[in-house]
């Protein structure tokens, strides 16, 4: 230690001046960039570690020039990205960081505001309420839901669990947790289609992977109420404790809908949390001609839905709604001293709401989106998906030799090249065909596995997006079915 440290020392960072210089810079580029998103491919012909050998393996000693370091972006970076801003990106959930969404990241970033209690954030937690309300009235369900934006539906899914889980306080789950007890087996319900953060929601809380239900679903893969009313009646009679139904609207695989309407009734009788996972389609409810999948989300205890899949949000931005708050919040606030505040009765403190303690301002970029799009805006952009994914659908079943494997509520198509063979062979010849396609740059596809069978997917969802691009998918998925098999060895 010197004997006489310095008593400042400057504070390393750069000057507003350079600041706005590098950031004209910046933003020039990004404007750039999202002028000409096929500039990259969609996905980069890359191998593991090749992005991690390109880059010094050691932090620098001295500070670097900013010039120095967006260069290398620029360089090493971009182009060894997969380029979810193509318009060719039709893999799992397209999706799309809008302008007023990437002004919105900026601004939150450049405020800094940690939104913990009000106290740290109040316009931030304010416009919490007010635009997660906006979401509730754009997908048309009825007031009296609360509104809280976590960062991904996993982490809404498991709150909405965790809320369940506590809706049962003689449960004592919360002080004495479920180890060492002689507690009955906990159960939740969810379709065989459900996505995979229920079970890990499940894991996360204690309540196992096991009894997670998955209740078989019908031909058109949505989950069967008799099934779920037979689970739940086997459960009981077998001491077990049923606790929440998990339903889907729009799942990750085809995008199906569960009855939700029956569910919402078997939840009533049952007296059990009723979950719904809007988090790709929820935002299919600003097109009132789709509302009517949307029967019995309002008896729902909570709904998820991520605006940062298809309403046009940059990552991430899941908005979680809840009924009852204050079993959420009896689920998890603990206030140590030090973070009490007078006003804490009469405010929305969001550390209260959830495992977090720090809340970042995620609501901004959420309002700014709403605002620049309007209801009708949305509206129309997700109309526009569907009908491209009809169009693309058309396109499949016309063609001799394809068939589509699934309905298509929404903007995502599921279908497969026939190949004469076993389904084993039939399977490994669609997913040739897919990375035959992958390959090109062009476009990225993703596949599932509906009954056993490998099925191709084209997800719509982002804004640049257009027919043009669909066409193009589509010549090279009938051009890799016609390239002959690779002779075997
Ligand atoms: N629920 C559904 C229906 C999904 O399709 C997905 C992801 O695609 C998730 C939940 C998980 O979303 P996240 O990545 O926001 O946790």
């Amino acid at each position: 230690m010197p004997k006489n440290p310095p008593t400042s020392i400057d504070t390393g960072d750069f000057p507003p001046e350079e600041f706005q210089l590098r950031a004209n810079e910046l933003v020039k580029w990004i404007a750039d960039y999202l002028g000409h998103p096929e500039r990259y491919p969609v996905l980069p012909p890359l191998v593991p570690g090749e992005t991690r050998a390109a880059l010094p393996a050691s932090p620098p000693d001295e500070g670097e020039g900013l010039r120095t370091i967006l260069d290398g972006f620029e360089r090493d970076i971009v182009p060894r990205l997969t380029h979810w801003n193509h318009p060719g990106f039709l893999a799992y959930f397209a999706n799309t960081a809008s302008v007023p969404g990437i002004l919105g990241e900026l601004l939150a970033t450049a405020l800094n505001t940690n939104a913990m209690l009000w106290r740290t954030g109040p316009a931030a937690a304010e416009l919490e309420q007010l635009t997660t309300d906006w979401v509730r009235q754009l997908i048309g369900l009825q007031p009296g839901w609360f509104g809280i934006i976590t960062d991904l539906a996993s982490t809404s899914t498991l709150y909405a669990l965790a809320a369940a889980r506590e809706s049962d306080p003689t449960l004592e789950i919360r002080r004495k947790g479920l180890a060492g007890r002689n507690l009955p087996a906990l159960r939740v319900y969810c379709s065989d289609q459900a996505h995979t953060s229920v079970h890990k929601a499940a894991i996360t809380l204690g309540i196992g992977s096991d009894n997670v239900v998955n209740v078989e679903s019908d031909a058109e893969f949505r989950m069967r109420p008799d099934a779920l009313e037979r689970a739940i009646a086997t459960d009981r009679a077998a001491g077990h404790r049923p606790i929440a139904i998990v339903g889907v609207l729009g799942t990750t695989s085809t995008t199906s809908v569960d009855p939700l309407d029956a569910i919402a009734d078997i939840a009533a009788r049952e007296k059990l949390w009723f979950h719904v996972d809007a988090a790709y389609a929820g935002v299919a409810g600003a097109v009132p001609e789709m509302r009517h999948h949307f029967a019995g989300v309002d008896r729902a205890d909570s709904l998820v839905i991520n605006p940062h899949k298809w309403l046009f949000t940059p990552m991430d931005c899941s908005v979680l709604l809840i009924k009852r708050p204050d079993i959420l919040k009896r689920a998890f606030s603990l206030v140590a001293s030090y973070l009490e505040t007078a006003e804490q009765d009469s405010v929305v403190n969001y550390m209260d709401y959830g495992f977090q303690l720090g809340h970042r301002f995620r609501a901004l970029k959420l309002w700014m989106v709403i605002r620049a799009f309007g209801a009708r805006g949305i509206a129309d952009r997700i109309r526009h998906h569907c009908a491209l994914a009809t169009e693309f659908a058309d396109w499949v079943r016309a063609e001799p030799g394809w068939t589509v494997e699934a309905p298509h509520p929404f903007s995502v198509v599921c279908f497969r090249h026939d190949a004469p063979g076993t389904l084993e062979e039939s399977n490994a010849h669609n997913s040739r065909i897919m990375d035959r396609v992958n390959a090109s740059g062009e476009v990225f596809l993703s596949h599932t596995v509906l009954k056993g069978r490998y099925v191709i997917r084209v997800a719509i969802g982002n804004l640049r997006t257009e027919r043009s691009h669909l066409e193009r998918a589509w010549q090279l998925l009938r051009t890799a079915a016609g390239t002959p098999e690779p002779a075997a060895d």
